[in-house]
């Protein structure tokens, strides 16, 4: 395919070029090192985790977890890691990851200092006019609703951290409650197929270091 050479006047072309760069380079080197990889990982993957997470940039799964390889994560990520009952992109991620992927692990991994979360932990309580309308203006005001009830179902000295275990866990017990978990719990009963295990973790942002909640789900 010819390169276009056209160009974008709007973007700060040079800084983009960079990441291409370092795309090629990393893809030779890849290709060096693990000859023949990325052509079978063309053909399909098998990925062992599948991670619902938050769109944070601090919390890059791959590099969190030193996964160097493409192929071993299945990812969702979201503001402030929410899996919503509403929301199509998260289900079908966990529907295509669980039911034809066959991943045996979900993970919600929240963390510190959670830029949504904390939005949600200063809101005001919501109000029967906002629950009723949703803002066009403000799809992240919309997105944020199910957090902010969530913060005012705390108790008053609920800390942030609280808001973002308490987020963490309702993300948990959310996955154990959809259709393809109860499933795959159900056709696992009588059979040496292992269940679905659904965990919760905390990723802390100033140590690197990602923490087990303790509420591992399964069947
Ligand atoms: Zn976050």
């Amino acid at each position: 395919m010819p390169i276009p050479t056209a160009p974008i006047t709007q973007l700060p072309v040079n800084k983009l070029d960079k990441h291409i760069a370092k795309n090629a380079a990393w893809a030779t080197d890849f290709e060096a090192d693990q000859r023949g990889l990325l052509e079978k990982l063309a053909k399909g993957q098998q990925p062992q985790l599948l991670w619902f997470g938050c769109s944070d940039s601090r919390v890059p799964e791959s590099i969190v977890l030193d996964s160097k390889t493409p192929g071993e994560i299945f990812v969702h990520r979201n503001i402030a890691n929410t899996f919503s009952g509403a929301d199509d992109s998260c289900h079908s991620v966990l529907e295509y990851g669980v039911g034809h992927l066959d991943i045996k692990h979900v993970v919600v991994v929240g963390h510190t200092a959670c830029g949504g979360c904390a939005a949600a932990f200063k809101s005001d309580p919501p109000t029967s006019k906002i629950e009723k309308s949703s803002n066009p203006d403000s799809p992240l005001i919309n997105f944020l609703q199910p957090l902010i009830k969530l913060r005012h179902s705390l108790p008053d000295r609920s800390t942030l951290d609280d808001l973002i275990v308490a987020n963490v866990k309702r993300g948990v017990d959310e996955i154990c409650q959809t259709e393809v978990i109860k499933k795959n719990w159900k056709a696992t009963e009588d059979s040496d197929e292992l269940p679905v295990q659904v965990h919760g973790w905390m990723y802390n942002l100033s140590t690197g270091r990602l923490q087990d909640l303790g509420m591992t789900r399964s069947a």
